[in-house]
C-alpha cells in the first residue's frame, strides 16, 4: 500500500515537471522564431547574427509577458536542454548559432539582465559568475531597447484578427494554444503567418522568410519528450 502510494505521489510529482519541461522549450522556441518573422516582415535591421537577434527577442519577449515563477521555470528548462545538446554537439566555427555552452550562457546573462534585482540568485545557481553581472545587465537593457520600438511598431490595432495562425493537428499546437492567443493579442504581423507541425526528418524549428511560414517539427516533440525524462 505505501508502495503504491509512493509511486502514485512520484508520479504525481514527476509528470507535471515534465510535461513543463516540454512546454517551456516548445514556448521559447516559438518565442525564438517569433523573433525571425518580426525581422522579416518589419524589416528589423539587425547588427551581427540573426539566430542572436532571435535568442534575444525571445528573452524580451518572455520577460514582458511572463510573471517571476514563469519566468524562472523556463530559463531552468531551456538552460537544462542547451546543456544537453551541447555535451553532444560538435564545434562548427561556420554554424550560424554560437556554440550551445555560450548560446546557454547568453540565455542565462540575458535573464538576469531583465530584471537583475529579483534573478541573481536562480541566474548564479546556473553559473552565472559575479563579474558578469554588469555586462548582462548592458546587454539586456539595449536588448529590451531595440526590441520594445518594433513591439510597439507591432502593437495590433484593437479588433483586428489574429496574424499567427495555427493550422492543422499536432501536440505542441495544442500546448501553445495560450501562448500563439497571448501573442495574437500582443503582436500583429503584417503578413498571415501560419503555425504548422510537421515531419522535417530533424529536431528543429523553422521560420521561411520566403513564404511567411512557421513549422515545429514533429521529431521536436519526440526529442523533448525524452529529453523530459532524462535526469
Ligand atoms: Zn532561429
Amino acid at each position: 500500500m505505501f508502495r503504491v502510494l509512493f509511486l502514485l505521489v512520484a508520479g504525481l510529482g514527476a509528470m507535471p515537471a515534465s510535461a513543463d519541461f516540454v512546454l517551456n522549450n516548445l514556448r521559447y522556441t516559438l518565442y525564438h522564431e517569433l523573433g525571425h518573422a518580426l525581422i522579416d516582415q518589419y524589416r528589423v535591421p539587425i547588427f551581427g547574427p540573426e539566430e542572436n537577434a532571435a535568442d534575444s527577442f525571445g528573452f524580451v519577449y518572455a520577460d514582458r509577458v511572463h510573471d517571476e515563477t514563469e519566468m524562472a521555470d523556463l530559463i531552468r528548462d531551456v538552460v537544462r536542454l542547451g546543456r544537453a545538446e551541447a555535451a553532444e554537439e560538435l564545434f562548427d566555427p561556420w554554424s550560424e548559432y554560437m556554440p550551445g555552452n555560450q548560446r546557454t550562457a547568453r540565455a542565462i546573462c540575458l535573464y538576469f539582465g531583465l530584471n537583475p534585482g529579483e534573478r541573481g540568485h536562480l541566474a548564479r545557481a546556473l553559473g552565472m559568475r559575479p563579474d558578469d553581472e554588469r555586462f548582462c545587465i548592458e546587454a539586456a537593457t539595449s536588448n529590451r531597447r531595440a526590441w520594445e520600438a518594433v513591439l510597439e511598431q507591432a502593437r495590433p490595432v484593437g479588433g483586428a484578427p489574429g496574424t499567427l495562425v495555427s493550422s492543422g493537428q499536432g501536440k505542441a499546437l495544442r500546448l501553445l494554444a495560450p501562448d500563439i492567443e497571448r501573442i495574437n493579442r500582443t503582436i500583429a504581423l503584417p503578413r498571415r503567418t501560419p503555425l504548422t507541425v510537421e515531419t522535417c526528418g530533424q529536431d528543429n524549428a523553422y521560420y521561411y522568410h520566403y513564404d511567411d511560414r512557421m513549422v515545429i517539427c514533429s521529431e521536436m516533440e519526440d526529442v523533448l519528450r525524452t529529453r523530459a525524462r532524462q535526469p
